[in-house]
């Protein structure tokens, strides 16, 4: 292949425009980053996770607006309470939220080591 045609097809492949304020953009995706950060703003019950949301941070947000009980929602023992994700589909929806002990959390919260990706917000 010729080298401009080599050139113009990976110019093509790496480069795009942003569909909101039109900025070029390196990746092949729809909108630049602030864009895009923009776009998920004001949806409602979105799946945070898909999002790339951090786990960190949705568990802050769960803190924040559920009040923490004095026992374990589980099996009603006074410990430290972590807040824990019923259908492990981590929605921002205070009703997919207990607050556990360490063991139900941990029982409950299993799947805490596949989603390390998404941590350290
Ligand atoms: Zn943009
Ligand atoms: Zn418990």
């Amino acid at each position: 292949m010729e080298e401009t045609r080599v050139r113009f097809l990976r110019d093509k492949y790496l480069k795009g425009n942003c569909i909101d304020c039109g900025k070029k953009i390196q990746k092949q995706s729809k909108r630049c980053r602030a864009c895009f950060c923009k776009s998920i703003k004001g949806k409602g019950n979105v799946n945070w996770k898909e999002f790339g949301v951090g786990y960190v941070s949705l568990h802050e947000w769960v803190r924040a607006n559920k009040k923490a009980p004095k026992k374990c929602e589980r099996c009603g023992k006074k410990a430290r309470l972590d807040a824990a994700n019923i259908s492990g589909k981590y929605l921002r929806d205070l009703r997919d939220w207990s607050y556990l002990c360490r063991k139900c959390y941990m029982n409950e919260d299993g799947r805490i080591n596949n989603l390390k990706q998404y941590g350290g917000d």
